[in-house]
């Protein structure tokens, strides 16, 4: 049994597929000297195809946006021209004798090792491009698709180093019930697109990939976050039994669908789903919840070479808002950067990418890119109850900038008569310890705050949320980040706004009884939690739990309010 973290709740049995394995099997086959010149033309070849490729996303790119997003490609054009790496696969091609992909693997490798040793961060940056040519060029000799996973025929597991959350998007719909990481947090975005795909997931496994060989049959357990190899007949039926039980218990909670979500002294709620997909809709429904919290819109500028336009923009927002009116719909502005990187966007790869240029502050420098977002969350407006809301605000500048250029957008919309809702709700995020700590400045400039819990976390404990090895130091009760949150509901209540949280920690159902205590008014999960928060609401009465946050908060450290907190939850919440 190996043991990680729990990442995606529910149980998966199924075979494993291993990512890498399968998509990296390079042989060395051995060439016989007439078939030489061939082999050489072969690869010539698949240098012109990779050539004509990058050129023509280059293409694409300079169409839809400034020449200097193409610019990133050069670099991968003059690795593809580079003569001495040629010439060094050719000459050891001649000598060895052995397949091309195979040598050009190794020559490319000694080429990122010698990149990887220079004392020079921009000169280190170059594996990255010759990485992404080296794969393209891959793909062309091995005549198949290197980015997608196919379409499994039966039911799989899916076990990999990492998973990147484009990676992860691409798992829906494949026949793929599971997914295993050696590397990754609780809160990494990988992980909460698992939830939202609602496949199990354990992630942070550090060798997983190592102990696990295709076709070996898996218990994945994305509750308790363990995995099991080949299993024997006893374990594989507790966890068959499980599995049914678990549904069994999912099912009566949906009963709760359609009842208010209110606890026993009738203090009501607002409770939403946070989505990163239009497609999640009808899940969002299905599990009753009332709007949406957090719509994550950067997942609309990943896998595609070029940048959607203020129409696609337009059509998912205007959707999302049809299908959930009257509730309301927040839509969040593009938080790329950190864990979600986007190519086209040339973003430069950042030696500190959570503190880097990102969200609103990629957004603020580059106007153009937002103003199209922004113009098409109003136009689609019109149709639904849509709110905005900006990510990543660390100070009052930042969002007096944002509400600038939100009101030129409104200004245009105007001047040209299109409907939009003149009204329409704008917030911030809370998510980093200067907004949290000035939020009684900040509130003067918004409708609501949402605590984005995950981000808040990382940056008041520094403590990465995507790293495996200091996960155990990730603790959402620590008297740190509880002072912060509790902060945040106080002040925005004074100021006459409301606080949500679309962190995980919402989602959680101990930390939904402490944060209901704190007085929060919203909490936006993950679809599938929705009823057992719901649950939890409906089975406390507002006064004992706030009883016990006072009792918490005299506590001196994240595992014993932790602890406390799950006792608690024990007492007041049957299952
Ligand atoms: C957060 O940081 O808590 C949050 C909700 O945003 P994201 O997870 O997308 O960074
Ligand atoms: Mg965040």
């Amino acid at each position: 049994m190996l043991k990680g973290i729990a990442a995606a709740p529910g149980i998966s049995i199924a075979k494993a597929f291993l990512l890498d394995s399968e998509e990296f099997v390079i042989q060395q086959r051995h060439i016989p000297e007439p078939e030489l010149a061939e082999e050489i033309a072969r690869f010539e070849e698949a240098l012109i195809k990779t050539r004509s490729e990058i050129l023509n996303i280059q293409k694409k790119i300079t169409e839809e946006m400034e020449v200097e997003h193409a610019e990133i490609f050069n670099a991968h054009l003059l690795v593809l021209e580079d003569r001495m790496l040629i010439e060094e696969v050719i000459e050891h091609l001649k000598k060895e004798k052995v397949s091309v992909e195979y040598i050009f693997m190794e020559v490319l490798k000694k080429y990122m090792d010698i990149f990887s040793k220079i004392d020079d961060e921009y000169l280190r940056e170059r594996i990255i491009d010759i990485g992404d040519v080296g794969k393209r060029v891959l793909k062309n000799l091995l005549g198949k698709q290197l980015e997608t996973i196919k379409t499994q025929e039966e039911p799989v597991i899916v076990v990999a180093y990492n998973l990147s959350p484009s990676d992860t998007v691409t798992l829906h719909r494949k026949n793929i019930t599971g997914f295993i990481t050696d590397v990754g947090g609780r809160t990494s975005h990988t992980a909460i697109i698992a939830r939202s795909l609602r496949i199990p997931a354990v992630v942070g496994l550090e060798n997983a990939t190592k102990k696990i060989k295709n076709s070996d049959l898996l218990i994945l357990d994305g509750t308790e976050g363990t995995v099991i190899i080949n299993p024997d007949k006893q374990t594989l039926k507790k966890y068959i039994e499980q599995q049914k039980k678990q549904e069994e218990f999912r099912k009566r909670l949906l009963k709760l669908k359609n009842l208010p979500c209110e606890t026993l002294d009738g203090h009501r709620i607002e409770l939403s789903a946070n989505i990163e997909f239009p497609e999640e809709i009808p899940a969002v429904l299905q599990h009753g919840s009332e709007g949406i919290g957090l719509y994550r819109t950067e997942y609309f500028y990943m896998n595609r070479t070029d940048l959607p336009d203020e129409e696609e923009h337009f059509k998912s927002y205007k959707y999302v808002a049809q299908k959930m009116s009257p509730n309301p719909v927040i839509i969040r502005t593009l938080d790329l950067g950190g864990d979600k990187f986007v190519s086209q966007l040339n973003i430069p790869r950042e030696m500190n990418p959570f503190l880097g240029w990102r969200a609103i502050r990629f957004c603020l420098a580059r106007p153009e890119v937002f103003k199209v977002q922004l113009r098409a969350i109003l136009r689609a407006s019109h149709f639904g109850k849509l709110k905005i809301m900006y990510p990543m605000i660390s100070g009052i500048e930042e969002l007096k900038k944002a509400n600038t250029i939100l009101k030129e957008v409104k200004q245009e919309l105007e001047r040209k008569k299109i409907d939009f809702d003149e009204d329409i709700e704008v917030g911030a995020m809370i998510e980093i310890p200067s907004a949290a700590l000035t939020c009684d400045i900040l509130a003067k400039e918004v409708d609501f705050f949402s605590i984005g819990t995950n981000d808040l976390i990382q940056y008041s404990l520094a403590v990465d949320r995507a790293n495996e090895k200091i996960a155990y130091l990730y603790e959402p009760a620590h008297p740190a980040v509880l002072r912060l949150i509790k902060n945040i509901i106080e002040v925005a209540h004074d100021n006459g706004i409301w606080a949500g949280m679309c962190g995980e920690m919402a989602g959680e159902p101990h930390f939904a009884l402490l944060l209901l205590g704190l007085g929060l008014d919203e909490f936006s999960v993950s679809p599938i939690v929705v009823p057992a928060i719901k649950n939890v609401i409906r089975s406390v009465k507002l006064e004992d739990v706030r009883e016990f946050v006072r009792e918490a908060l005299k506590l001196t450290s994240g595992k014993q309010i932790e602890e406390f907190t799950k006792k608690f939850l024990k007492e007041v919440v049957s299952y």
